[in-house]
């Protein structure tokens, strides 16, 4: 598939995974829409280390767990592209607290692993909806993780929205077909930003993962790549990138 002139929305992707998801699609030639909640200078100095840089690709800021943002987000992309062939639901937030640790679990933690996680891919769906299904096949691609099934992950309300958005993945790619794929990918422990106050949980997965290592965030930018250019009959699956983890030691 040729990628070159179609844009690709990738939330949180001015770090981490998002934004080797981000940068991968804009070596292949894709526009891309930059986002994060905050931290708008941040966001040009990525754009404009991106390949094509500006104005090939935009920036905009929106908290992904607010319809109003996210809805502005979409115009936004309307305006400037007239076209959305790729949304990546990647923002995601948590915090590391021990599954037996019941009190530490606050509500107002709670709350927000869900705003973020689980309520925030579907607002994006939601609102890049009419935009996906203009040029199809529109994709949509939900970064989940591998904590959606072993219920092992930085915490239960964590575990408990990936769960979610891989049984989401599913109903909406029912839903939304077949003007629009929908796919999640899950990955293992990746070494991010997000992981890297894990400590010894990092080391414990190294050494239970066959592959030997943590998983880099380009090992999930290929999967995302691969989804978008290889896979035009696969829609509502989750593709596990964890380098053999979930097979055991
Ligand atoms: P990260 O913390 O390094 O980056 C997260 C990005 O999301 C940042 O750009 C941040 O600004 C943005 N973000 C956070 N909250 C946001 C919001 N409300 N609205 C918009 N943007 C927001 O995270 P990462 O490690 O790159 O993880 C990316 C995704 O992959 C997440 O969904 C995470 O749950 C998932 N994941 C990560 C790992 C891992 O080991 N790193 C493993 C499995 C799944």
């Amino acid at each position: 598939m040729n990628l070159k002139g179609k844009v690709a929305v990738v939330t949180g992707s001015t770090r981490g995974i998002g934004l080797a998801i981000a940068q991968r699609l804009a070596r292949n030639g894709m526009h891309i829409v930059i986002n994060a909640s905050s931290s708008k200078e941040d966001m040009e100095q990525i754009i404009l280390k991106l390949e094509g840089g500006m104005p090939q690709h935009i920036g905009f800021v929106a908290d992904i767990s607010r319809p109003e943002a996210v809805e502005a987000m979409a115009k936004k992309v309307e305006d400037r592209f007239g076209r959305c062939d790729l949304l990546v639901n990647n923002a995601g937030f948590t915090k590391f607290i021990p599954h037996a640790d019941l009190h530490q679990l606050s509500e107002t933690i709670f709350d927000r692993t869900i705003a973020v996680n689980l309520k925030g891919p579907f607002l994006c769906v939601r609102a890049f909806e009419s935009l996906l299904r203009r040029n199809p096949p529109g994709l949509i691609v939900n970064i989940a993780s591998v904590a959606a099934t072993t219920a092992q992950g930085s915490s239960v309300i964590y575990c408990a929205c990936k769960a979610g958005l891989v049984n989401m993945t599913k109903s909406l790619a029912r839903a939304l077909a077949p003007d629009i794929r929908v796919n999640s990918v899950s990955p293992g422990l990746v070494d991010t930003e997000l992981t890297k106050d894990f400590g010894r949980y990092r080391e414990e997965q190294i050494v239970q993962t066959p592959l030997k290592r943590l998983g880099r965030v380009e090992d999930i930018a290929g999967m995302v790549l691969a989804i978008m250019t290889d896979m035009d009959f696969v829609t509502g699956h989750d593709f596990v990138v964890d380098g053999g983890r979930s097979c055991g030691s």
